[in-house]
């Protein structure tokens, strides 16, 4: 007889569920097939600043977790205002001496070499993606590091072609620019900040998220030995106040800002009348609609894929599953089987589909969002998976009986936990899906070609998703409406922010 932990206090298990596992037990568990690849991760890592690694002024180091098993991975510089300065220097020198002044072509060629350098160490770059960072190594090794690759070959393309993407005006850089970027894609945001900049023949100062700073000083060493200009690219760690002496700078001339809303909010404050120009990318609360006529199993992974999807830490996660209530009890057991089947756990296996929480402070941070939709009324339920007894960890879950007021409908949660509502009509569906204050993405489950055009055209956000979900290609522009910020990252339109024209 299999052994069936006890569910939660909190947790009501949809009795087929129950009896699947009961009738089946481990059946269905592959044996583990851990990534055993060895990679060096260094004792500490320094910041990079005018083409050189350097210790921080304040001899300052914090730790980065594996999130994983709580224990310490590394050890990451402490960078304080005066390396940020530093960095600054380095940055606007090489501007004005080298990198606005060569020829696009060379801008192009250094960053052809970047992208073709990442793929070669593809393998190494994924699993300190998911060592750092805990999510499962299928998706750092497929979706991450790809993704990385193909947008520094897509801006490549781009350097020495900007004046056909603006015909008739002259593109011209716009200097130092300022990046602060999340933990939830660490390289890939990295990658989404560089290169656009870079090839539009701005210099850089970076500024990685405190839990995720390895594959980033991985990449300043990329960055070196292609042989980019020394200051080029500065790469300084810390915690916010790293952050804020970034985005207080004199010297930057456009600040890139991807992370919370808040934060988001408190940037476009500080910069409000000064020369800096600003994009900003935050938060989303999307939609996810399923009408009667979808195909209902492809259309529940794609919610599946939309919020257990790197453990639901993405900006542009499908929260909120909006379905019609004609096929709600069909869609309910499917979801519900669906969790059951996910793989939690170490994020080095190649069968694990739900890696680990990025930290502490984020798991603390769905437990009390949870805990208020139970307090508010709405059902959880949860995959009776079990969970590995140290590190971060948070089952696959959803809400039913979610009104539009309760916290869980309104706020991110930015971890796996989606919540369900029903609609009678399209009509219907559009008021639910844009009653938020963010406007991403969003996802529309249709066999009809007419509809998903009619309901695209009146949902409010950046990004939308038809018959599918959670895709990205560097080609295609990605951005929000509304508190998800603004500005574009990716495409042709993902250069603009670079360039004064
Ligand atoms: P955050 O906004 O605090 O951190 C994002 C980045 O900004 C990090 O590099 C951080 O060091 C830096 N930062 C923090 N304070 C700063 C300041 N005052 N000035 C300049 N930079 C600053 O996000 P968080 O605390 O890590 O996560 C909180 C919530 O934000 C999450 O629960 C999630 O809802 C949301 N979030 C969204 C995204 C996204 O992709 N849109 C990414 C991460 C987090
Ligand atoms: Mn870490």
């Amino acid at each position: 007889m299999p052994r069936i932990p006890k569910s939660t206090a909190l947790t009501k298990r949809a009795p087929h569920a129950e009896a699947l596992a009961l009738q089946f037990g481990d059946a269905w568990a592959y044996a583990p097939a851990p990534e055993t690849t060895p990679v060096t991760v260094k004792d500490r890592y320094d910041l990079f600043i005018g083409g050189k690694f350097v210790k921080p002024s304040s001899g300052k180091y914090f730790p980065s977790l594996n999130p994983a098993s709580a224990k310490k991975l590394t050890e990451i510089a402490r960078g304080s205002a005066r390396d940020v300065d530093k960095a600054v220097v380095a940055a606007r020198a090489a501007y004005a001496k080298t990198w606005s002044k060569i020829h696009p072509r060379e801008r192009g060629k250094y960053l052809f070499r970047i992208a073709r350098m990442i793929q070669e160490r593809a393998r190494e770059l994924s699993i300190l993606e998911t060592m750092d960072g805990g999510k499962p190594i299928r998706e750092s090794r497929d979706i991450d590091i790809p993704l990385v690759a193909a947008h520094f070959f897509y801006y490549a393309g781009w350097a020495d072609k900007l004046d056909y993407a603006f015909p008739g005006k002259t593109p011209n850089p716009i200097g130092v620019a300022g990046q602060v970027i999340p933990w939830n894609f660490p390289l890939l945001m990295a990658a989404w900040k560089l290169a656009p900049a870079l090839a539009c023949g701005n210099t850089v100062v970076l500024k990685p998220a405190e839990t995720t700073s390895v594959t980033a000083m991985h990449l300043a060493e990329i960055i070196r030995e292609a042989g980019v200009p020394d200051g080029v690219v500065n790469i300084v760690t810390g915690p916010g106040d790293t952050g804020a002496a970034l985005v207080n700078h004199p010297g930057i001339d456009k600040i890139a800002f991807t992370g919370s809303t808040e934060v988001g909010k408190h940037i476009a404050k500080t910069l409000a009348g000064t020369s800096k120009t600003l994009t900003l990318e935050l938060g989303g609360k999307a939609a996810n609609i399923i009408m009667e006529d979808a195909p209902l199993d492809q259309a529940v992974e794609g919610v599946i894929n939309g919020i257990y999807f790197n453990q639901g830490h993405v900006c542009c996660a499908g929260s909120r599953l909006l379905v019609q209530e004609s096929v709600y009890p069909k869609v309910l057991r499917k979801l519900t089987d669906r969790i059951e089947t996910l793989r939690v756990g170490d994020p080095l296996d190649k069968n694990t589909d739900v890696g680990a929480i990025n930290s502490k402070e984020q798991l603390g941070r769905i437990a009390e969002l949870v805990d208020s939709g139970v307090a508010e009324g709405a059902d959880l339920v949860q995959s009776n998976c079990r969970l590995p007894s140290k590190g971060y960890w948070f089952k696959p879950s959803f809400f039913t009986g979610v009104t539009a007021s309760h916290r869980v409908a309104r706020e991110e949660i930015f971890g796996p936990v989606l919540s369900v509502m029903t609609f009678r009509t399209p009509a219907e569906a559009i008021d639910r899906a844009n009653n938020t204050c963010y406007g991403l993405s969003a996802g529309i489950w249709t066999d009809k070609g007419s509809k998903i055009f009619k309901m695209a055209g009146a949902l409010r956000a950046g990004v939308i998703w038809a018959n599918t979900f959670n895709k990205f290609d560097p080609t295609s522009p990605f951005g929000g409406y509304k508190e998800s910020g603004f500005g574009r990252e990716g495409g042709v339109q993902g250069l603009m922010p670079y360039l004064r024209v």
